[in-house]
């Protein structure tokens, strides 16, 4: 079996000023006592790129944005290339977070272009996929995964990867979780997919959870099979916590 280094990244959101930039200074010094045992990414407003990139790099802690355009410059005002991303410190980005999707109408099609993107510029993509409550209501979850997967993920990649994010719509920020095996389930139905369609590649991506993760339920949720670490919304935003997650693996 494929062994995966775990990775627990912080998703920050359009939360955080320069002040947030002390959350960062805490986690490093509280990484500096004890060693993590997962990769760990912070995904900040672009804005705190740069600088939050040069404070986190000596802790071992790297960076991502949360967004990148498909293109890689021109007449996109207000938008964010890969290249820029990578230019500002980033190694990661968050692509097809659902509020991406529901807020500006992101299609498969556009993750995937933006997938291809991040990869062309040497960032690894996070793709996010997932199903709303009234898809999981009406059995449909992972049809609508599967779908997402189908369509988001680029027929090719380069060494560096991808990883997949698995993120039920309707636990992200609500404080509600699926059951373990609900996750287990999902999980090693996106693994079955990754692997018939890529081989090796699939079975050695890693495929994170997110939704509502917080100390409190790191440890059950990041020992379910086929969850190789979590993305990791509010609970990221202060060190202790994005700390406590971070221990959890
Ligand atoms: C997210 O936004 O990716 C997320 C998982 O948020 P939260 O942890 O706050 O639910």
């Amino acid at each position: 079996m494929a062994s995966i280094t775990p990775l627990i990244a912080g998703n920050w959101k359009m939360n955080g000023t320069s002040l947030a930039l002390g959350e960062v200074r805490n986690l490093a010094a509280k990484l500096a006592e004890s060693a993590p045992r997962c990769t760990v990414v912070i995904c900040p407003p672009a804005t705190l790129l740069e600088r939050l990139s040069e404070i986190a790099a000596p802790a071992g802690i790297v960076t991502g944005g949360q967004d990148c355009h498909s293109a890689a410059s021109g007449a996109h005002t207000g938008d964010v290339s890969a290249q820029m991303l990578v230019d500002a410190g980033a190694q990661y980005v968050i692509v097809g977070h659902s509020e991406r999707r529901t807020n500006h109408g992101e299609t498969d099609e556009t993750v995937r272009a933006k997938s291809v993107a991040a990869l062309s510029a040497g960032l690894i993509p996070i793709i996010c996929v997932g199903e709303t409550e009234s898809e999981r209501d009406a059995g449909k979850a992972e049809a609508v995964v599967l779908t997402q997967l189908q369509g988001s993920i680029p027929a090719e990649w380069p060494g560096h990867g991808i990883v997949i994010a698995y993120e039920p719509v309707w636990a992200i920020g609500t404080g509600r979780t699926p059951t373990s095996a609900d996750i287990a389930q999902m999980h090693d139905t996106i693994r079955r997919d990754l692997e018939s369609r890529f081989g090796e590649r699939g079975a050695a991506t890693a495929i994170l959870y997110g939704g509502s993760m917080k100390p409190s339920n790191a440890a059950e949720i990041l020992r379910i099979s086929n969850v190789n670490g979590g993305l990791v919304g509010g609970a990221s935003l202060l060190a202790n916590d994005f700390h406590a997650i971070i221990s959890a693996v």
